[in-house]
């Protein structure tokens, strides 16, 4: 989404009344202050699907989950069974997203949307996706034990293929490509035969797109695949909003002589001037503040010989922040640098735009609404970035979206060692459940 967009989007949605404090106050008077009316998921539950589910995909390498598999589908019969073992009755939409209902006491409002996904990468690890789909389903479970009926229709929904490039949600705002659907996921199946073997119809595919107004919001629980959280101590990441990128691709040009006779003033050295330029990438970001990234990642030589002073380089980098302004100015130092080393170095700089996307914000009340939660059950918290895409950025076109993290241990995620502790687990679901409830209410 252009951020043009979302500020206009945003203020259409400035009639929901989803912002203010003074709307929340009834749930949370003072929030902070009357914990006794926060409600909890039951965490212990929540914790034992987990377990449960960590044996599915499970290999020497680590979870293999990955979209279309037989462990992908595996994993969503599981998903399916928790699903109806909780008293809902799920069914499929026409792209094979999983959703189950649970219906409000007003039929003139449009449906509250929490979940996620079950898929994994490759080697990957059991919190990624599962926990937010899990404590989605737990969520509406409780809702139901509790005998609260919120006025909104609730639907759980657990994404398809979210590691092969978010296709489920995707799908879900018809926002896709021909490229996209002939994306060949790990298991070696296109997304457009995906479709079809998780139980999807393709003929059908149309009735899966929904639009703006269809959707009251979204909010994704997700584990934090970073080690912010954890370094500082934090329980709780409201998520400000999904990065957006920008790769770059930058040829830079020398000239090839040898390495024995040429003197060291008389080169014109491209992997010298690529150097040059990888370190000044890395000084301008972290020359300011703010958690703009930039990574130099892939760089081609030739000749790439041992006893050739290299004429050509072609590196990428891959730029990333909340705001589109900020990428947009970096990539203008970066492109100063370029000049002045190519003068320094008498090689010459030509950049290429490659992959771009739009950052994804999220709703400034339901971040309000996550962060009442989180004090109203007495949990740490701090706002930040998420630099990991989610289907959260997908829906976030359509509808407001808000996403809550939790610390990864160790920072670490996509690995075997993904772990997020259970009492981490069970706070998180306990503020989907509450920021839930919240934005009913609103
Ligand atoms: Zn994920």
């Amino acid at each position: 989404m252009r951020r043009r967009d979302f500020l206009s989007h945003s203020a259409a949605l400035a009639a929901l009344p989803l912002a203010g404090a003074p709307a929340f106050a009834g749930w949370f008077p003072g929030a902070g202050t009357h914990r006794a009316d926060a409600v909890r998921v039951n965490g212990a539950r929540l914790n034992g699907w987990l377990t449960a589910f960590d044996r599915i995909g499970r290999t020497p390498g680590g979870i293999n989950r990955v979209a279309y598999s037989a462990a992908d589908l595996e994993g969503r019969a599981f998903t399916l069974g928790l699903f109806r073992e909780s008293g809902f009755s799920p069914r499929l939409d026409a792209a094979g997203n999983i959703f189950a209902r649970v219906e409000g006491t007003d039929p003139s409002l449009k449906p509250i949307l929490i979940g996620s996904h079950v898929d994994s990468v490759t080697d990957g690890g059991n919190f990624d996706g599962p926990l937010g789909s899990f404590a989605a389903i737990e969520v509406a479970r409780t809702l139901r034990e509790r005998g609260v009926r919120l006025r909104h229709p609730l639907d759980v929904v657990v994404w398809q293929n979210e590691e092969g490039g978010t296709i489920g949600s995707k799908i879900f705002i018809g926002a896709m490509t021909d490229a996209d659907w002939d994306k060949v996921a790990r298991s070696g199946k296109t997304v457009r035969e995906g479709v079809g073997i998780v139980g999807g119809n393709f003929a059908e595919i149309a009735s899966a797109v929904r639009r703006k107004g269809d959707i009251a919001c979204y909010l994704e629980l997700h584990i934090e695949q970073g080690g912010l959280l954890e370094k500082a101590g934090r329980q709780i990441g409201i998520v400000q909003g999904i990065v957006g990128l920008r790769w770059l691709e930058v040829t830079i040009t020398g000239f090839a002589n040898h390495a024995g006779a040429t003197p060291m003033d008389q080169r014109q050295d491209a992997m010298l001037a690529a150097a040059k330029f990888t370190v000044a990438v890395n000084d301008a970001v972290r020359g300011e503040p703010g958690r703009q990234v930039a990574t130099v990642g892939r760089l081609t030589v030739t000749p790439n010989t041992t006893n050739v002073i290299p004429a050509q380089v072609v590196l990428t980098v891959d730029l990333r922040d909340l705001e589109h302004a900020t990428i947009d100015r970096f990539t203008g130092a970066f492109e100063r640098l370029a000049r002045e080393i190519g003068a320094a170095t008498r090689t010459s700089f030509q950049f290429k735009r490659l992959v771009e996307s739009e950052p994804a914000l999220a709703h400034p009340a339901l971040m309000d609404a996550i962060q009442s939660s989180a004090d109203a059950l007495g949990l740490s918290h701090q706002r930040m970035p998420s630099g990991a895409g989610h289907d959260a950025q997908e829906v976030a076109r359509i509808a407001p979206m808000g996403m809550i993290f939790v610390p990864s241990v160790g920072g670490i995620s996509h690995s075997p060692k993904e772990f997020t502790r259970a009492e981490d687990v069970a706070h998180g679901a306990d503020v989907l459940l509450n920021a839930v409830i919240a934005v009913d209410r609103a």
